[in-house]
């Protein structure tokens, strides 16, 4: 197969006065989404006609997930279901691109034969030359053997695949820990964060284009940027410059590791105004034993004393954390000591996962795997503790006038509309289903007086008049 980036015999683009079309379908997190705003952005530099609709589409894109076994199953799965529809004539070409592609490679090439393109996860500057030649029926692949972030210059061309009024912003990619759970390190390579100030040019240039109000900081560990280019870690100072831009109403720090809490970046988050009172940050687990085969370079007691900081510094701060339930050698005992914990500590908002067996990972060879029936019982023991938790903490917000950013009209109801507090990330946390009779817009800001709770969202009424 040729490969794309070696070559360029045959136009890779489309002529003036014909405009080729291309959808996406982007699965996994935020993290692949900004990728996949990348890959839409140069290919609308490029000539290409972006749309939203995949059948009817020249070329559909899907920007893969592999880092458990569900998400290799639902990409897998997505890519089939393109390819059936191209058998069909509703579309010209499949290309996969993405994490998949990057940990499966060349098994994946020879197993889907129907594709006409892949790209790894380095693939940004072919993205416009496999699309091109997977439209002439070349088969093209850009796979790089060491994957790494694409440092682009000031100007980002980005493609919205958000509502307007947010964004993610990806200031590293790769990350330098081991967890033993993980393949991402392999998939990924090792951190490679973006400057500060082109970060921040890409934030400006997200507000003034977009009128993005809300900027969602991810990376890997967000808690390790900048220590490849300055040494140290530098997300504080990050987030500092970040908060200076005009027209930036709320910025949220996500996939933070607990042992990059710094004093610093806990002072920062308590001073800057438009930093959310928010943190989103994984512990694993709370059971040391299982802390330690996860190379999770933490102990529960130190779990404690971050919280605790935390809490104390930023009062009030809306906490976030994810879980794996059912880790090698997870005894009823080292599953007790996580419940305990989570009672505990009663994070604000909680996400769980079953732990995925994945080959290429540290523990894969661990022995005392737990019985899939054990983890999934396991896991609906702890969402029960959790949903009683935030059951009860929704519940305390009753009666409080909270500042809620609207995300959208409610289509079932005219006087109806959705939107979060800062406490709540786009996508994976609660809602605010807002009564107002005055027309609310997306990005608005209003208080809100909070009527009622269920487990995870909130419902109140929409009070005098909206900040612009
Ligand atoms: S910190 Fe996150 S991305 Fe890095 S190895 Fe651990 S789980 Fe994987």
């Amino acid at each position: 197969m040729p490969n794309p980036a070696a070559s360029s015999a045959l136009p890779s683009v489309p002529k003036p006065g014909e405009a080729k079309t291309v959808s996406m379908i982007s699965l996994g997190c935020p993290r692949t989404l900004v990728d996949s705003e990348l890959y839409l952005g140069r290919l609308q530099q490029k000539g290409y006609q972006v749309v939203d609709e995949v059948e009817g589409s020249d070329t559909v894109i899907i920007n893969t997930c592999s880092f458990i076994q569900d998400s290799i199953k639902e990409s897998i799965d997505t890519v089939l279901q393109a390819v059936e529809m191209k058998k069909q004539g509703k579309l010209k070409a499949v290309v996969v691109a993405g994490c998949l592609v990057q940990r499966f490679k060349h098994d994946l090439i020879k197993e889907l034969p129907d594709v006409d393109g892949f790209v790894g996860v380095d693939g940004f500057g072919d993205i416009e030359t496999v699309v091109g030649r997977a439209l002439q029926g070349e088969h093209p692949e850009s796979l790089r053997p060491r994957p790494n972030v694409p440092h682009q210059g000031r100007r980002v061309a980005r493609a919205a695949l958000t509502p307007a009024h947010y964004a993610y912003l990806k200031v590293a990619e790769g990350c330098l820990k081991g967890c033993s759970f993980c393949v991402i390190p392999k998939i990924k390579g090792p951190l490679s964060s973006r400057p500060i100030d082109a970060l921040v040019d890409e934030a400006r240039q997200l507000v003034e284009e977009r009128g993005v109000v809300e900027l969602v900081v991810v990376g890997q560990d967000t808690s390790d940027y900048g220590v490849d280019l300055y040494g140290t870690p530098r997300i504080a100072q990050l987030l500092g410059a970040l908060a200076k831009i005009n027209g930036l109403r709320w910025i949220r720090l996500l996939y933070c590791h607990p042992k990059g809490i710094s004093h610093d970046l806990i002072e920062t988050i308590r001073d800057e105004e438009r930093l959310c009172k928010y943190l989103d940050m994984a512990i694993e687990h709370a059971d040391d034993g299982v802390l330690q085969r996860m190379n999770r370079l933490v102990t529960q007691a130190q779990l404690r004393e971050r919280i605790q900081r935390l809490r104390e510094l930023v009062p009030g701060i809306a906490l976030r954390t994810s879980v794996i339930v059912g880790f090698p050698g997870e005894t009823e005992a080292a599953f007790e000591q996580l419940l305990g914990f989570l009672r505990d500590v009663a994070f604000d908002r909680l996400g769980a996962f079953t732990y995925s067996h994945e080959e290429g990972s540290a523990s894969f060879r661990y022995p005392d795997q737990v019985p899939d029936a054990l983890k999934h019982a396991r896991f609906d023991r702890l969402m029960q503790l959790q949903q009683t938790i935030a059951a009860e903490l929704t519940a305390r917000t009753v009666g409080r006038t909270m500042d809620v950013l609207i995300d959208e009209p409610d289509r079932d109801d005219p006087r109806q509309f959705l939107g979060r507090t800062s406490a709540d990330c786009p996508e994976v946390d609660g809602l605010v289903f807002v009564r107002s009779d005055r027309v609310l817009r997306p990005g608005q800001i209003v208080p809100v007086r909070i009527t009622d709770s269920y487990e995870y969202d909130l419902v109140g009424t929409a009070l005098t008049s909206p900040t612009p």
